[in-house]
């Protein structure tokens, strides 16, 4: 036996702690357990793993074409210019990944250098691992970059605020309806493995439908009401603009969002607990009515298809295929294609934008 092991007794895996706590406390909530398997400081799925990529579980829009972060880019400049060109502006981005996306939007703000000596770069970032690829990426971009860890430690100032594929990663609340109302969906045990069960009170989930069929599923998101809460409160004292993009629906509905997925393929949500993603659907409305209600003005959802079309995703396409070989050009078209097809990312995946409401309607909404 190792001194360590002497000291403290053999680790427990994620999957035996939890199943020690719901045995001790009853059954834990569906954000609860949500939670523990994704941000677990030891064994969370974010903490150590390098989940994003061709050899992760998943791979996102930034990591399929280059095109993407660049129009964000422009995006980012041009809500800048409507802000007045700060001198100064924090450019912030939630849950950068591998930082693939802020090393295109930097890259392609080459083109305007005054943006570029104007931006303060930080980085919202959780996994340690993650964070190690994103300074080796952005090394050397000749822009400061500062990794906090949360949006409340962003310093005063005007903010421009970037997020893809964070919002699902935040964990949900489940409710489900029974014969008295609804009820908040828990993971307890039964038979020795985690089973979904009913929690013993009933609630009055904020936003639900009142009458919903038994067994039916109402999630929401505190942690994305808490973000637009920080996002308000910034805009009171200073010009903020945050474009979210993910995947999600628009009008708020009943349903079972949650999902695991590993290697690319689905897996079950309540299996290896802490080494399977899990994400849910974002309500787009809910995201909407929460910013209002805070003072935000919130855009019209658009498709992430509408949004990079909108940008001049075909010009910067036709651009980069007429200095590319045959074989580049065929992944540059792919990888964009991707992106924009509805029966890809084109419609699945969608666009908001939060801001103070002094601010002119950002680019792309304020066009169309
Ligand atoms: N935006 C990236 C990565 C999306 S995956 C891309 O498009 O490729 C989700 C990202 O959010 C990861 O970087 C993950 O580590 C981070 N993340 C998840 N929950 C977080 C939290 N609560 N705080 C900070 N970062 C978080």
């Amino acid at each position: 036996m190792s001194a360590a092991a002497s000291r403290t007794g053999p680790r427990l895996s994620l999957e035996q702690r939890l199943k020690e706590r719901i045995a001790r406390e009853g059954p834990i909530s569906v954000h609860d357990y949500m939670e523990a398997c994704l941000s677990d400081p030891d064994a969370g799925y974010y903490r150590a793993r390098q989940p994003i990529g061709a050899t992760g579980d998943f791979i996102t829009a930034p990591e399929i074409s280059q095109v993407f972060g660049e129009l964000i880019g422009v995006w980012c400049i041009a809500v800048w210019q409507q802000m007045g060109s700060p001198e100064a502006v924090h450019l912030v981005e939630l849950g950068p990944g591998r930082g693939t996306l802020m090393a295109d939007l930097l890259r392609a703000a080459r083109i305007v250098p005054a943006f570029r000596s104007a931006a303060r770069v930080s980085l919202i970032e959780q996994s340690e691992a993650l964070v190690a690829v994103q300074r080796d990426r952005l090394d050397g971009q000749g822009v400061d970059i500062v990794w906090r860890d949360r949006i409340e430690d962003v310093p005063p100032g005007p903010a421009i605020v970037i997020a893809n594929e964070f919002l699902d990663a935040l964990p949900v609340r489940q409710f489900v309806m029974t014969d008295d109302g609804w009820r908040e969906r828990c993971v307890g045990i039964e038979g020795g493995h985690f089973a979904y069960v009913v929690g013993n009170d009933t609630v009055t989930p904020p936003g639900a439908p009142t009458h919903a069929e038994q067994g039916a599923i109402f999630e929401t998101r505190p942690a994305a009401d808490a973000l637009v809460e920080q996002l308000a409160m910034r805009a009171t004292h200073h010009p903020t603009a945050a474009l979210f993009i993910d995947y999600g629906y628009t009008t708020t509905a009943i349903g079972d969002t949650l999902q695991a997925v590993r290697n690319h393929a689905y897996a079950d949500s309540l299996d290896a607990p802490g080494e399977t993603d899990l994400t849910a659907h974002v309500d787009f409305a809910a995201l909407a009515r929460a910013a209002t209600a805070s003072g935000l003005a919130a855009t019209p959802v658009i498709s992430q298809n509408q949004f990079l079309r909108g940008l001049g995703l075909m010009e910067r396409l036709a651009k980069l295929c007429a200095s590319a070989d045959e074989r580049q050009r065929k992944q540059l078209m792919s990888g964009a294609m991707r992106l924009i097809d509805p029966d890809q990312m084109g419609t699945l995946f969608k666009c908001i934008a939060l801001t103070s409401p002094g601010l002119p309607a950002p680019p792309l909404w304020g066009a169309t």
